[in-house]
């Protein structure tokens, strides 16, 4: 068996099952499925007494019975709660749903392993929705070590891909065959570092002996996580400096002054303003510009981008805007082409839905100069798309393309075009300098005159009837509302259960207006139409899930409502937050949240109700993070997936990362030397993969 085997060869996996690790996971070879680390560690090698707990206890168990069952509260509000004794002491487990269930299956004195996480509420200890297991069948395979957690879908759920099974294939390669799993750092490294080996690192991840074995399998495969990264990037960005001439944009012409005298609508910032500036130096430096543009959401980079798209048009390229959805490609295009209607340009739109006889039409005039500013979606990357000489490619919310997809534009003109990345993902500068490798920043650091903050507010579920008065106050002077569910992967069924059930409560007591409901899972054209509703003012209130977090504009809305806000990571409610205040109006975000809070997670609701900075949020939301949470920073706006490092928690390991990446090259540029064989192996594999950086970015 060798690692690069597809996946299907394992016995018990076979084709089927391959397919769906495949869809849901990306995994296609043994190698890939090795790779598949844990979310997270439980430790199950030791029992606890209750009279030990306290609320700072990581994952526990401990074994006992439960006295009685009591429900506490009404309606959404209402939970279970049972007393649970060992004999030491009492504890009280909560459940919040599936509550008849767990009433029904689960019998009071009967001896029970309880798992869980033990938390403080008020002057007692409880673990809310613990594993429980009978103790009789008291699982020695599980209740016997550090057992690893595996991500695993609704859909490989059903086809016997739990997390369970997960482990079960994973130990199968690793302990039942004779697997060689070849060392990827040099032997010099390795020492100078003071890690394990490559095997060992990926035996202890998946089956660690103990957690001092966990942590140092952790640091060795983190750190090479990142310090490939940084290599590449750093390998790159030396290269494309010296290889990719740039378009040379030397004049300011009609368009750009005709437009910045007489037809902008509103003065810049002077954050707009400068930035604009730096990109105007790249665009004549004779190097092919490739800039990230950050910007919170509302900052106004839609102008910046438009009015440095018209200085390549006043050096007779054409530009080219390309976003992550319809909808937002169709309202650039509504801004834009409205904006610069005085000025005699052309400006086209192209998209998944662009009649098939316009198609042809934009297509022919691109080719031929009949058009100067083309905007869309992933429509524009399409082979048959040719421009007549495309000089500038702006993206906007870059994360939610694929890298691939990004390079693709590079190729539409003999040269590489200038690019510009537009994103709102509020990263801190002194890391994003860092994972955007050498790439050029431009932040605006400034919001446009006369936003009315956003009014946060933290609110627990007693207030749900005064939240709903608010709701209809606002419906009846006109304003429009977003309702926002989470929806995570682990929990999927339940998640998109809980929008289901919301959106019909909410149908019940809103009945004076037309409600939508948008999630991912969601055909995309039954989503363009409820987002067409709300965008049109046709439907007043619009129940979601993060879908809505990119792009929408609706300045009418004026409240948004967050349920389970303990659920979303800071950046990811920023982000929510940013669809409201767009008006003259007032707005209010509203987080709701069950009670029981952990301190942290209060601490963290309480800055999105203290600060609409999105770069104070981000900084809070790293420093108070611990390391080894896995939401975020990664999901919210990287360039690349991160398989086992967490940028919020390993900053350190990241630096040093870098910082060795930075070494070797300064003594072997090219990657020449023996000793450097493997990485100089391993960068052409990324290459391979198109992870090309200098490109992408
Ligand atoms: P984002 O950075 O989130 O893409 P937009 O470009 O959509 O922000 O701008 C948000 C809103 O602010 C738009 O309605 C835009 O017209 C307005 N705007 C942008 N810059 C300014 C400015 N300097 N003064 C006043 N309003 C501005
Ligand atoms: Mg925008």
């Amino acid at each position: 068996m060798e690692l690069s085997s597809p996946i299907y060869t394992i016995s018990g996996i076979g084709y089927k099952r391959g397919e769906v690790l495949t869809a849901e996971a990306q995994i296609v070879t043994i190698e890939d499925l090795l790779n598949y680390f844990p979310y997270r560690h439980v430790d199950r090698s030791k029992f606890y007494h209750i009279s030990e707990c306290t609320e700072k206890m990581p994952y526990i168990q401990i074994i006992g019975e439960i006295i009685q069952f009591e429900y506490v509260g009404e309606g959404r509000a209402s939970r279970l709660t049972a007393i649970f004794t060992d004999g030491t002491g009492t504890i009280e487990l909560v459940w919040f749903k599936g509550t008849k269930y767990i009433e029904k299956s689960i019998k009071p004195r009967t001896r029970y392993i309880v798992f869980g996480k033990p938390s403080r509420f008020g002057s007692k200890i409880n673990i809310a929705h613990p594993d429980i297991e009978l103790y009789s069948d008291m699982n020695l395979r599980r209740s016997t070590g550090i057992q690893s957690m595996y991500n695993s879908t609704d859909k490989m759920k059903k086809n016997y891909l739990s997390s369970d099974n997960i482990r079960k294939y994973i130990y199968s390669i690793l302990f039942n065959n004779n697997i060689l799993i070849p060392e990827t750092l040099p032997e010099y490294l390795i020492e100078k570092m003071h890690f394990t080996s490559r095997e060992q690192a990926i035996k202890n991840i998946h089956f660690p002996k103990s957690v001092e074995a966990l942590k140092i399998a952790e640091a060795r495969l983190k750190f090479e996580e990142l310090f490939y990264i940084q290599l590449s990037m750093l390998y790159q960005s030396q290269h494309r400096s010296r290889q990719y001439r740039g378009y040379i944009f030397s004049t300011i012409g009609d368009y750009f002054n005709q437009f910045y005298n007489k037809y902008l609508p509103f003065p810049l910032t002077n954050a707009q303003k400068r930035v604009i500036k730096e990109i105007r130096n790249d665009m004549r430096s004779g190097i092919q510009m490739n800039r990230l543009l950050q910007g919170d959401v509302g900052s106004g980079k839609t102008i910046v981008a438009l009015l440095t798209a018209l200085i390549a048009l006043d050096n007779g390229y054409q530009a080219c805007l390309m976003a992550p959805t319809e909808i937002l490609a169709n309202q650039h295009y509504d801004t834009i082409s409205s904006l610069v209607a005085p000025l005699g340009i052309t400006v086209k739109l192209l998209t998944g839905s662009t009649k098939k006889k316009e198609k042809e039409e934009i297509l022919s005039d691109l080719a031929n100069a009949g058009i100067n500013i083309i905007i869309g979606t992933h429509a524009l990357i399409e082979e048959n798309v040719n421009f007549s000489n495309l000089g500038y490619v702006i993206i906007d919310e870059q994360h939610r393309f694929g890298v691939a997809q990004r390079a693709k534009l590079w190729n539409k003109n003999v040269s590489p075009p200038h690019v510009l990345v537009m994103t709102a993902t509020p990263i801190p500068r002194t890391l994003a300098m860092t994972v955007y490798g050498d790439l050029e920043v431009s932040v605006i650091d400034e919001l446009p005159p006369g936003r009315k903050p956003v009014t946060t507010k933290l609110l627990f579920d007693n207030r749900r009837g005064q939240v709903y008065d608010f709701i209809h106050k606002k419906i009846a002077e006109g304003r429009q509302i977003y309702i926002v569910y989470p929806l995570i992967q682990e929990n999927e069924k339940i998640d998109l259960r809980d929008l289901e059930q919301g959106y019909k409560i909410l149908t019940d007591i809103f009945t004076e207006c037309k409600l939508v409901m948008v999630h991912g899972k969601m055909k995309q054209s039954e989503k363009d139409e409820a987002m067409r509703m709300f965008v049109t003012g046709e439907a007043k209130i619009m129940v979601a899930t993060t879908v809505i977090e990119v792009g929408v504009n609706v300045p009418n809305a004026s409240v948004m409502v967050i349920e389970n806000a303990e659920r979303f990571g800071l950046s990811q409610l920023h982000q929510l937050r940013g669809r409201v205040g767009r008006g003259a109006d007032q707005s209010y975000c509203l987080l709701m949240s069950k009670y029981e809070l952990t301190e942290n997670t209060r601490k963290r609701l309480q800055i999105m109700c203290e600060t609409n900075d999105g770069f104070k949020i981000a900084e809070a939301d790293m420093s108070l993070r611990g390391p080894g949470d896995i939401d975020g920073l990664q999901q919210s706006g990287l360039p690349f997936d991160l398989k086992i490092a967490n940028l919020a928690g390993d900053v350190n390991i990241l630096s040093t990362a870098r910082n060795v990446a930075k070494a070797i090259l300064a003594e072997d540029e090219e990657l020449t030397s023996p000793k450097n064989t493997l990485l100089k192996k391993k960068l052409q594999q990324m290459n391979q993969l198109k992870i090309n950086w200098g490109v992408i970015s």
